[in-house]
């Protein structure tokens, strides 16, 4: 006998309530990104490494150790998307999407990345994605995080902080980074071996280290000093955040864990998943187009991991009622087939079981979340095994133990006739 292969580490098959709920997340998110105008668009998985290795930084965690990369059968260098940004900002560039500026744009799908898996993080896992590309002002940076936090508000998700800061601009990293080098250069020794060799490439990624013997000395770097223009634009998007209501704290040492923030960086945070805590997460990258080849191009935008989300979701909501059509006897089958197509054709939710006795179908449909069972049954034939007094030519509702059984008499009755053929 074959052994069956297993799943790759990482990934993950979903069926029922779990399934539900990721599609519930997408369905909500859908319903937001429209009411923020957001135009959806669809992108490739898979891109040049290129894309990726030139936006989001050659020393951040995704490039230099969790990214899918292969070479192709002509031996071009491919990697599957680790995240969206950088291929949204590709597609801009490739497909003449700058007409459209400024661009909202929303989509959701897989993304990759060789990570250790655990509860919240996965090798396949799933994003939703908000972005403003060619929009400098603050109110864009103001409209995603409202988006962020209505979609959050719609999904039920309480308890969750939007931790905020800014990054400044050019002149205001660059003098922090070079305070930076040199509060940790003083604790180089103590530092972890990777933070040790980010020092001398790009000291900001020690702030978002996860390792606990970097984490005091994060804890007391010193903050950021902004130039005038930067603490402008900040200040601008705090004073749109309280007036579209959108509570945030202040997170002077929250960076991003990819290279390409300016100005505006924020996550969404939740306590309630470990270490696997941020649900939304983004900024402004008003730097990643050039860095493609593109002018420049100011943008701001977010992605929120759909697994963690859909752990967090409280109970799917407005979930449509099913029915479980029955027919009583083999012969009215074709008469249950007639009155499911016309409850399906009149947005009715029927499931059909198909196999054995109609009791049998009825405890399927019962299993596969039916809420209520639809007896196509003869008026005489079998008229009291529910105990239903039964008058002709309705559709009767009763109550049969923990379940809504719903009758209706096909042939002798006129009102039958009401449902129309509908070949
Ligand atoms: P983390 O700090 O948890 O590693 P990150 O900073 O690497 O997150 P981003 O690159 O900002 O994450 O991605 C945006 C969102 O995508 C995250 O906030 C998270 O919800 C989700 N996400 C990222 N990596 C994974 C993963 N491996 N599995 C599941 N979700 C993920
Ligand atoms: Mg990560």
């Amino acid at each position: 006998m074959s052994s069956t292969p297993q799943p790759i580490r990482g990934t993950q098959s979903l069926i029922g309530e779990d399934a539900d709920r990721f599609h519930a997340v997408i369905a909500a998110f859908d319903r937001v990104r429209r009411l923020y105008g957001f135009k959806r668009i669809e992108v490739p998985v898979i891109e040049p490494t290129a894309v990726f290795a030139r936006t989001m930084g050659e020393t951040t965690d995704v490039v230099s150790k969790e990214m899918y990369s292969f070479d192709d059968r002509s031996g071009d260098s491919i990697t599957l998307r680790p995240e969206f940004t950088a291929g949204i900002a590709r597609a801009y560039l490739s497909e003449g999407w700058q007409q459209f500026a400024p661009l909202k744009v929303a989509t959701h799908g897989p993304a990759f990345r060789y990570e250790r898996p655990q509860k919240g993080r996965f090798r396949q896992f799933h994003q939703l994605d908000a972005e403003i590309i060619g929009a400098a002002e603050p109110q864009a940076d103001v409209e995603v995080l409202a988006f962020g936090a209505q979609l959050l508000a719609e999904l039920g998700i309480g308890g969750v902080t939007l931790k905020l800061n800014t990054l400044g601009d050019a002149a205001s990293r660059d003098a922090w980074r070079a305070q930076l080098v040199e509060h940790f250069a003083s604790h180089r020794a103590e530092l972890s071996e990777d933070s040790q060799a980010r020092l001398d490439k790009n000291p900001l990624r020690i702030l978002d280290s996860k390792d606990p013997r970097d984490k005091p000395f994060a804890a007391s770097a010193p903050p950021m000093t902004l130039t005038a223009e930067a603490e402008d634009f900040f200040a601008a998007v705090r004073t749109g955040l309280d007036a579209a209501g959108v509570a945030y704290e202040l997170a002077p040492h929250l960076v991003r864990g990819l290279d390409y923030y300016r100005h505006t960086a924020f996550e969404f945070v939740t306590d309630q998943l470990g270490a696997q805590g941020t649900v939304i997460a983004g900024g402004r990258y008003d730097g990643l187009i050039e860095q493609l080849g593109g002018p420049h191009t100011p943008a701001v935008g977010w992605a929120a991991g759909i697994e963690r989300l859909a752990m967090l979701m409280g109970a799917i909501e407005c979930k449509p009622p099913l029915i479980g059509v029955v027919p009583d006897r083999p012969e009215l089958c074709a008469e249950a087939d007639r009155i499911t197509t016309h409850l399906r054709k009149n947005s009715v939710a029927v499931y059909r079981a198909h196999r054995g006795n109609a009791k049998r179908q009825a405890e399927v449909a019962r299993k596969n979340g039916a809420d209520a069972i639809l007896f196509v049954r003869d008026l005489l034939f079998n008229r009291n095994s529910l105990n239903l007094s039964v008058c002709p030519g309705s559709l009767y509702e009763s109550s049969n133990l923990d379940l809504t059984v719903l009758v209706y008499l096909p042939e002798e009755y006129p009102q039958l006739q009401s449902i129309p053929d509908e070949q």
